[in-house]
């Protein structure tokens, strides 16, 4: 099991001039050219934007590897 930190995006979860704060999906790296629709958080407690596809991204990687 582990602990899933996920809300819907917000602006003001992320700081000016980042990929996430642009509306765009970071946790799916460069090649992604969605809009996030969710922040998740990272393990070292950062605010990522992600999109629905990388939104289960995040959730499998959550599970495999921890909190
Ligand atoms: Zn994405």
């Amino acid at each position: 099991m582990a602990l899933l930190e996920i809300k819907f995006w917000e602006l003001d979860d992320f700081n000016a001039g980042t990929k996430s704060a642009e509306g765009r999906c970071a946790w799916g790296g460069s090649s992604c050219t969605k809009k996030p629709e969710f922040t998740v958080t990272d393990r070292t407690g950062a605010n990522i934007g992600a999109c629905e596809v990388h939104t289960l991204t995040y959730i499998r990687d959550r599970l495999r590897n921890g909190a």
